[in-house]
């Protein structure tokens, strides 16, 4: 078996065990990165030496038995998050030229466990998009082929799709995500593997480049339910320095993916069933349902009736913070300026040169409803709105454990596709956004392929902070989907 084919448990396994060491394990992935980078374009920048330094660390920490849990795991970074003395972008022109003398929280715990940092991963700008087609730098190509159609290069998903692709096509053991309204469960769908966002204020957001305050949360990606419970358990914690982070103990998550799930109530939300859906997803979903039930859980419907406004209130409440957040970008103090002797022209030069067009229709609409005269009517209303889908959650969950649905409404698709149609893309996150604006637990495992071979995912709900119940059944989904299917692009192939 190839290095960059184990899960991040086999290879935490034999690293101990000597097998190999993490200097090999490092070398292989970036042999993987060099040869099908050029082609994927998962990684905007691939920290060779970083990598090596690290995964020299992590052997000497091996050999002297005091190695952290994630002692020589290579893995992706999306370009999201600060990383000290390698330049972040965001996925924006206007950051290209940042590089950070600070690390993000997260990226601190994963180096204070002994992680190995090959990269950064590509995303949408801003982490705004569903297809990772609104980079500076260039789109992601899924590793996934449609069945009689490989020459079509399909999108990844986003925003996190650089770090969905990495995983799926075996250039990375894991992954950071940020999911707003579904960029770790839409791509991870769509590239075929598991990615949770966790509860809100889970993982602290410090030094991580901001989009949407109130719903931006990171969390792993990784090739089994548990590989991802493994990461998040290096990742969440709190953290003083940021004001919305969670001080509660971070319980054992790779324990709870093998507790059992008999007698946990199962909620299937009515109003999930999208018109429209097609028959293939709708069927998985009835599958899913039945494997559950199989291992011992019950299955009950559950309404949740304002969710059918949770797109419409997100497309209020992300711009607005957005467009909030996004205000520091001014040629001053990061990245990139576009110089001028009146000091208003060097502000509207540079955002007009450094932003692009889905970044700026967000800063357009953030402006608007967040404006003296319509603030009341946008966006005081959505955020009571989004009041009332948390109370629909809150009431679910007084019935049930966890809910499960359909991550997405299609699998992956063509490159290019829905992009003159910002609504369509919208739509991609019809399922994800309703969780998101109500802060709760999600994860996305891959649960079949439909008729085209792409892969399709399902996603459980938990209670604030009942991680542990979300592993707990995703791990039975995952065990009854038996899902061993891989993509046509990966290492070694
Ligand atoms: N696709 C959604 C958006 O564009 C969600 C993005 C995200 O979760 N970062 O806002």
């Amino acid at each position: 078996m190839r290095l960059t084919e184990l899960t991040l448990a086999e290879a935490r396994k034999r690293l101990r065990g000597r097998e190999f060491s993490a200097a090999e394990l490092t070398e292989a992935h970036l042999e993987a990165i060099a040869a099908l980078n050029p082609r994927l374009n998962a990684y905007i920048t691939v920290t060779e030496e970083l990598a090596k330094s690290q995964a020299e660390a992590a052997d000497q920490a091996l050999a002297r038995g005091d190695a952290g849990p994630l002692a020589g795991i290579p893995l992706a970074i999306k370009d999201l998050f600060c990383t000290e003395g390698v330049r972040t972008t965001a996925g924006s022109r206007i950051l290209a030229p940042f590089v950070p003398p600070y690390e993000s929280t997260v990226t601190a715990q994963l180096k204070r466990d002994g992680a190995v940092f090959l990269g950064k991963a590509n995303l949408d700008e801003f982490a705004m998009g569903s297809s990772n087609m609104t980079s500076a730098f260039g789109p992601v190509e899924n590793p996934w082929k449609r069945k009689g159609a490989e020459a079509a290069k399909l999108v990844p998903g986003g925003s996190s799709g650089g770090s969905a692709a990495a995983v799926a096509a075996q250039l990375a053991l894991g992954a950071t995500g940020t999911d707003t309204g579904g960029s770790i469960r839409q791509p991870a769908a769509f590239c075929g593997i598991a990615g949770i966002k966790p509860t809100y204020g889970r993982c602290s957001r410090w030094g991580i480049v901001a989009f949407a305050s109130s719903l931006d949360q990171a969390g792993p990606f990784a090739r089994t339910v548990e590989d991802c419970a493994i990461l998040l358990r290096s990742m969440a914690g709190h953290d003083p320095k940021d004001s919305t982070s969670a001080d509660r103990p971070v319980p054992d998550y790779e324990a709870a993916c093998r507790r059992s799930i008999k007698g946990l109530k199962i909620g299937i939300p009515r109003e999930y069933r999208a018109p429209g859906m097609p028959a293939e997803i709708e069927e998985l979903w009835e599958r899913g349902m039945a494997w559950l039930k199989d291992a011992g859980a019950d299955a009950q419907e559950v309404s949740l009736p304002h969710t059918k406004y949770g797109l419409a209130t997100y497309y209020i409440v992300a711009p607005a913070e957005a467009s909030s957040n996004l205000a520091r970008y001014d040629g001053v103090r990061f990245g990139m300026r576009v110089e001028s002797d009146d000091l208003l022209e060097l502000y509207e030069r540079t955002r007009a040169q450094g932003f692009g067009p889905e970044v700026k229709r967000r800063i357009l609409i953030g402006t608007y409803v967040l404006s003296a005269g319509y603030y009341e009517a946008y966006y005081l209303r959505a955020q009571k709105v989004r009041a009332l889908i948390l109370r629909d959650f809150t009431e679910a969950f007084s019935r049930v454990d966890v809910l499960l649905t359909p991550t997405a409404p299609s699998a992956a698709f063509e490159q290019g596709a829905k992009m003159d149609d910002p609504v369509q893309m919208y739509l991609n996150d019809i399922f994800t956004v309703p969780a998101s604006m109500a802060g709760l637990p999600a994860i996305s495992v891959p649960a079949g392929l439909d008729a085209q071979g792409l892969p399709l995912g399902l996603q459980l709900i938990g209670r604030p902070f009942d991680e542990e119940t979300v592993f707990a059944v995703a791990a039975a989904l995952e065990r009854a989907a038996g899902f061993t299917h891989l993509p046509q692009i990966r290492a070694g192939v």
